[in-house]
């Protein structure tokens, strides 16, 4: 559960070019999404993380890594795969309904 090591400090989001709060969203993401009691609203926890990003103006990742070099909990950048995976299915299950 390396993804709950997240304090929200925010260095990742100053450290990234896009400034992109991916790093830090997804590790929030990933530690309730994981949690069997975290699974009923994780779709709509992902959707409404990511809407909030965009709303707030914060950038994509374009996988420059300078979020997970200076993270200083080594939150690890595969918790970006899984925000994206999380809100691809997110969006399907709000399509299917
Ligand atoms: S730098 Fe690491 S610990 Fe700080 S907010 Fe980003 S992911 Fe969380």
């Amino acid at each position: 559960m390396d993804a709950a090591a997240c304090i929200g400090c925010g260095a990742c989001v100053a450290a990234c070019p896009n400034a992109s709060a991916m790093l830090f969203t997804g590790a929030k993401i990933s530690q309730l999404a994981l949690l069997p009691q975290g699974k009923p609203e994780a779709a709509r926890r992902a959707l409404a993380m990511v809407n909030k990003m965009d709303e707030l103006c914060f950038g994509n990742c374009s996988n420059e890594r300078e979020c997970e070099a200076e993270c200083p909990k080594e939150i690890s950048i595969s918790n970006i795969a899984r925000l994206n995976r999380e809100f691809v299915k997110a969006g399907l299950v709000s399509v299917a309904k």
